[in-house]
């Protein structure tokens, strides 16, 4: 497969509704998508990544409005459990069309779960909408607090923003301060599994998207699946996104093939060392079978 996944198209684009742009990452797409879809009665719900209770610590929450939308909005870089709320969202919260957005390894887990619904009976066939965010690596929010703290000097409680882009790791207060540090410091903090995921694009979801290959402010989104094509499709005839061809933007298409190479290379020399030491790639001891391989 190619290091891109399968898809059906791939654009640059970046949401008409300035609410959106103000709150969101890059260009919106995924609260603009979720907002389409509830308004069409595609999903009743998203789980996305909510505010917490400690700054920049993500909470998995059930969105059913546009604002409840807004609110989780932007990237938190560390772990937000999205899948942990499944089951609820279809018992607690009685939807029927679940969207949920995640990280590559979260989108994996999601058709996991939809092709062996251990423990999700009746869950697996209500799951309407999986839209995935690229991710190279992640972190712990003990490790997230020692960066912003530690190396940018900033207090979590005064950041407005966070990104990473162009080899730098970037924090924007909300009183106009900017602090940086090169992303190669940041390694040494990044989450054990992440050093075995082969996958930066996200590509099992409906629709992917992340800010690699589009200027800044604008998003690559890798419409993937039939659904994924029909949600697209309504959203731009909805006036909903701006788009450009992926061959008339910089740094283009060939900057997300290299960094999707880059990533995948890089980790599976580490899948490959693992199995020497008596592991599988995906770290189950060898000899025992991992309960998602087909027998
Ligand atoms: P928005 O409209 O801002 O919506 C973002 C959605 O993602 C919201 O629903 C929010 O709740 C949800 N979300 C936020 N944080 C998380 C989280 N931690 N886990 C699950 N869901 C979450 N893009 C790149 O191009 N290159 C990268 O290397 C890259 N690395 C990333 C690493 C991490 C750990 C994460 C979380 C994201 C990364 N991204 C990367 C994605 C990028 O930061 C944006 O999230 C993406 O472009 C979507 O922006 P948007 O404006 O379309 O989304
Ligand atoms: Fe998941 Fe892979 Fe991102 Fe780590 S690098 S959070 S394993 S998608």
């Amino acid at each position: 497969m190619d290091v891109l996944g399968n898809y059906k198209s791939v654009i640059a684009a970046r949401s008409t509704d300035r609410d959106i742009l103000k709150k969101s990452q890059d260009g919106g797409i995924i609260t603009t998508l979720f907002a389409y879809a509830l308004e069409e009665g595609i999903i009743d719900g998203a789980i996305v990544a909510g505010p917490g209770d400690e700054p920049w610590k993500p909470e998995p929450m059930v969105a059913t409005t546009k604002a409840e939308l807004l609110a989780a909005a932007g990237t938190r870089y560390t772990i937000s459990p999205n899948l942990a709320l499944i089951k609820e969202a279809t018992r607690s919260y009685g939807l029927d069309r679940v969207g949920i957005v995640g990280v590559p390894c979260q989108v994996q887990a999601v058709r996991k779960a939809q092709l062996y619904p251990i423990g999700l009976r009746d869950v697996d066939d209500k799951i309407a909408l999986v839209l995935g965010i690229f991710c190279m690596e992640n972190l712990s929010y003990q490790a997230l607090e020692a960066i912003v703290e530690d190396h940018c000097n900033q207090k979590m409680e005064s950041v407005r923003k966070m990104d990473i882009g162009k080899g730098k790791f970037t924090v924007y207060t909300e009183r106009g301060a900017v602090s940086q540090m090169p992303l190669k410091l940041i390694h040494k903090y990044v989450q054990p599994g992440c050093h075995v995921c082969l996958d930066y694009v996200a590509n099992l979801a409906d629709i992917s998207s992340g800010s690699v290959g589009s200027p800044d402010g604008w998003s690559t989104v890798f419409v993937r699946s039939t659904k994924g094509n029909t949600v697209w499709d309504g959203a731009i005839k909805a006036g909903l996104f701006e788009t450009k061809p992926m061959d008339q933007v910089k740094p283009g298409l060939d900057t997300v093939k290299k960094l999707a190479t880059d990533k995948i290379t890089k980790n599976q020399k580490n899948v490959d060392a693992r199995k020497t030491v008596g592991l599988k790639g995906d770290g189950t001891p060898k000899g025992l079978r991992n309960p998602y391989e087909s027998p």
